[in-house]
């Protein structure tokens, strides 16, 4: 069945940029493309899956001769932005000069009444993701695609998109002077309608979900009319793929270079959490942090669930589901990197579980309440997993945690839609006394 999904993949994943082909590519310390099943290698360019066997294809680099103390201090002296890491990413090392929206160090906020409530005793971390430009962790993989994109010599930037992806790339696209069309499914909350249409790009709903999106986006690759097009998140997804180390090294670097014990990643594709995972091991091979076991744990809507009820019954394949769930960031029903969630979570000895909406929303509310931060459907996600994780056994709350969350809550005020005022009143003293407001 693994198969038979990478063998359509792979017969569009061969495409020509009709530019790219006599300019020499520098990617910085990108070397090649290498297949995550087989390990075959290609050079770097348009292309996802493996020719030998139809694997997915990820960014392999040469980090050969570096001095770990020579490197820290060149990263500490880097902007505040994910291009401090130029050195561990696959980009030109002038691309902090180039216009892009330089997206990334945002904050990573100790959470200490949250700790409180959860009985967290280790320390408690929320890594809040909804600073970045455009509201969501997409900036830090859309600005990476957007670079191949550049060397690639695309002219228009493309996604299939849950929301927030399309806002990145609209914005992305606009701050780069290229044009932009994006597809998503056409039922999408309107503040993620409205930040993916404002930066003047195309946007296009399709009568369908996420999946019948990326299945149409991945036709359009094979076809002449998407020539030219960089879809960021299916011809340029090694590239973008990258993007999410940049978590990986803000967690570590903010720790004061120390790998957090235990961090609750939400999961749409699977994408980004298997390159937090292969960001902590690149700190740990460059001597960057010190090597310790730690545990990745991954986090779903229930009504979206196919990683954790793959988890939970022992499965290595993950079977799709149609999804049904107000977290529709995270609403992808056939995961492209599941299986190796999978892998990792029991690797670590971390574990994938899921919440219903209305924990889903409860955790919103209990992560604005305790620690002012906002966040969409997605942060919900991740916050009730931990509080699951914590109450059946599988979380250690005396270790040390990180939490993500990806998304701004501005985006999904559906979400919280019966959260309003507390009393109306007479503009008198007296009206306020009433209230019993004093
Ligand atoms: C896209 C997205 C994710 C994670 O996506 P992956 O496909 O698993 O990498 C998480 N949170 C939000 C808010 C997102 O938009
Ligand atoms: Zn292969």
């Amino acid at each position: 069945m693994r198969k038979m999904r990478r063998k359509g993949l792979a017969s569009m994943a061969v495409q020509t940029v009709a530019s790219s082909s006599d300019s020499t590519i520098d990617l910085g310390p990108a070397a090649a493309l290498s297949c995550r099943e087989c390990g075959h290698r290609v050079p770097l360019g348009p292309v996802f899956a493996c020719e030998e066997c139809f694997g997915p294809l990820e960014i392999a680099y040469d980090f050969s001769g570096h001095d770990t103390e020579e490197l820290r201090r060149r990263i500490e002296a880097g902007p505040a932005n994910i291009w401090r890491y130029a050195p561990l990413l696959p980009v030109p090392a002038d691309v902090a000069d180039k216009p892009n929206l330089n997206p990334g160090w945002t904050k990573l906020v100790q959470a200490d009444h949250l700790a409180r409530e959860l009985g967290v005793t280790g320390g408690l971390f929320v890594k809040d993701d909804s600073g970045n430009p455009t509201h969501s962790f997409k900036d830090r993989v859309v600005a990476q695609a957007l670079e191949a994109a550049r060397a690639f010599g695309f002219t228009t930037l493309s996604c299939s998109s849950t929301g927030n992806l399309a806002g990145a790339v609209g914005a992305a696209a606009a701050r780069a002077g290229l044009r932009s069309c994006v597809f998503i499914p056409h039922d999408l909350e309107q503040g993620k309608v409205v930040m993916a249409a404002v930066y003047g790009g195309e946007l296009v709903g399709i009568e369908g979900n996420y999946d019948d999106v990326n299945r149409f986006c991945s036709e359009l690759i094979g076809d002449p009319a998407g020539e030219g097009w960089g879809f960021v998140n299916v011809n340029l997804r090694p590239y973008y793929a990258e993007g999410s180390k940049t978590l990986a090294y803000e967690i570590c670097e903010q720790l004061g270079w120390r790998l957090p014990d235990q961090i609750v990643i939400p999961i749409a594709s699977g994408s980004q959490l298997t390159k937090i995972d292969k960001g902590l091991k690149e700190l740990i091979e460059l001597g960057l942090v010190e090597d310790k076991p730690y545990k990745i744990f991954g986090a779903q809507a229930e009504g979206c669930s196919p990683v954790s009820t793959a988890f939970k019954g022992g499965h290595d394949v993950v079977r799709p589901q149609k999804p049904n769930t107000i977290a529709k960031s995270l609403a992808i029903g056939n995961p492209a990197d599941g299986p190796y969630v999978l892998d990792i979570a029991r690797r670590t000895g971390g574990a994938v579980e899921d919440v219903t909406d209305e924990e889903i929303v409860d955790a919103i509310k209990l992560l604005a309440r305790t620690e002012g931060i906002f966040a969409e459907t997605a942060g919900g996600v991740t916050v009730g997993v931990t509080r699951k994780l914590i109450k059946n056994g599988l979380l250690d709350p005396t270790k040390t945690t990180v939490v993500l969350n990806t998304g701004d809550g501005l985006k999904t005020l559906d979400a919280v839609a019966g959260t309003g005022l507390s009393a109306t009143i007479r503009p008198t003293l007296d009206s306020f006394r009433e209230a019993g407001l004093a």
